[in-house]
């Protein structure tokens, strides 16, 4: 084989592509009852507005980017200049940053306006080492609420999530809901210098990674796998002890609505997002199982100041984003079958090469009457388009030789049953509509 795609990446075959589709579907339906409206960013923005939006410290920005130079950037740089910013573009590695970027741009929330609700669907890139459940190019579902400071927005935010992913299937049993509040700016410094120090305090237990980070996103450590770490860090002080009154009541508020709404949720200290820009509220949706370690099927918060990052006025958000490749696994360890692929309903079969003009006019007619109808375009025996007909899992063959050309008709077979009967095209296209 001479090209394979590339690594870490996966093509999504019809299948698959129609299940993406499907999640899409679930997600607009679900969204829209909450306010959400369908946005789309550029696959690629200027690097700094992922370097500003996430954060340099953070592994996306710092080691996972995916850069694109045009040929005319290349060769400013091979002859030795440095490249422009505006010609400095990356892959989105998420889509926040795109879509912060684009509501400043077009002031989508002006000052004193309504809050605004969006949703996007795409491909994200990410150069992590590939494995189950983890690529390199995945596709995300996600949502940003922009301008909502109360924590009403952030438990509805939680709910719908959960609406979307119980609605796709996954059982409400299967899945973890973790909280927590990462404070603000009147909190957070503080904190941020406590854990520093106790990871400075224990460096010996620790990794060098998590020591790397003392100085640079000391939070982070928290999200360290290895085991040694987190058993040091499970004695570390706790955000939540560090919070200012503001965001105490804030996170209060948001378990009180949450428990109000029935929705089970465990409060997660420990939990914080990788990306710089969350305040206050933070959560993640594990499963419990199919994913192995990769079992975060989604996660979000609140990001209080990411707007201002763009030169916006001061604007509170939230949002989340899912795993598409994470969310298909979860549903197949649920025993959730991928949605059918849409299959012709009706296959037109010509006798002879002289019918063959006529089946290809039925055939558009068909479809104009909003059926699915195959035909064959092999030149193929009537033998044989009539097996490709029931390979092709349609219900019906319409047939179409000298003497249904004669009678200006056709005969209808219903593949299940071998009946058959001589109708006229409007007949047969109320006979196949009627058995949808
Ligand atoms: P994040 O943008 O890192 O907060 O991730 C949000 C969700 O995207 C995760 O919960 C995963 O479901 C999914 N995700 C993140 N990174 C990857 C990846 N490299 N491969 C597949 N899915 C991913």
């Amino acid at each position: 084989m001479p090209y394979q795609a590339p690594t870490g990446t996966a093509d999504l075959l019809p299948e698959q592509a129609w299940r993406w589709d499907a999640i899409q579907r679930q997600a607009a339906s679900v969204f829209s009852r909450y306010g959400y409206q369908l946005i789309d960013t550029p696959i690629f923005e200027q690097l700094d507005v992922f370097v500003r939006g996430i954060g340099e410290a953070t592994d996306v920005v710092g080691k996972e980017m995916y850069l694109a130079f045009s040929q005319h950037a290349v060769e400013a740089i091979a002859a030795g200049q440095a490249p422009k910013a505006k010609d400095t573009l990356a892959l989105r590695p998420e889509q926040t940053a795109g879509v912060a970027r684009a509501v400043v741009q077009h002031n989508l929330v002006p000052p004193g306006g309504a809050a605004i609700k969006l949703w996007y669907a795409g491909s994200m890139f990410r150069h992590e080492r590939p494995q189950k459940g983890r690529l390199r190019e995945f596709h995300q579902i996600g949502t940003e609420c922009l301008g909502a400071a109360e924590p009403s927005a952030d438990a509805e935010v939680i709910l719908m999530l959960m609406d979307f992913f119980e609605g796709l299937g996954i059982p409400r049993a299967s899945m973890r809901l973790l909280v927590n509040s990462m404070g603000d700016d009147a909190c957070r410094p503080a904190y941020r210098q406590v854990v520093r120090e106790f990871i400075l305090a224990h460096a010996d237990g620790l990794c060098p990674e998590c020591v790397r980070r003392a100085d640079s996103n000391p939070l982070r450590a928290f999200d360290c796998k290895n085991p040694d770490c987190q058993a040091v860090l499970a004695a570390a002080p706790l955000i939540t002890d560090s919070l200012c009154p503001q965001c105490a009541e804030h996170y209060a508020t948001v378990r009180q609505l949450l428990t109000e709404a029935g929705c089970d949720f465990e409060q997660a200290p420990r939990l914080v997002r990788g990306l710089d820009y969350y305040t206050r509220t933070v959560f993640e949706v594990q499963v419990t199982d199919g994913l192995g370690s990769q079992n975060a099927i989604g996660g979000g918060g609140r990001y209080d100041k990411l707007l201002a990052e763009f030169g916006g006025k001061p604007t509170p958000g939230l949002g989340f984003a899912v795993g598409f490749e994470r969310i298909c696994l979860a549903l197949d360890a649920a025993g959730v079958a991928a949605p059918v692929l849409p299959l012709p309903e009706v296959f037109v079969a010509a006798v002879d090469t002289q019918a063959r003009a006529a089946a290809f006019a039925l055939a558009g007619q068909l479809r104009s009457a909003g059926l699915r109808a195959e035909l064959d375009h092999q030149n193929r025996s009537l033998k044989s388009q009539l097996k490709a007909a029931d390979k092709s899992g349609a219900s019906w063959v319409a047939i179409l030789g000298p003497d249904e050309l004669a009678a200006g008709q056709l005969t209808l077979r219903h593949l299940a049953s071998h009946e058959e009967q001589r109708t006229t095209t409007q007949q047969a296209i109320e006979l196949i509509r009627g058995e949808r």
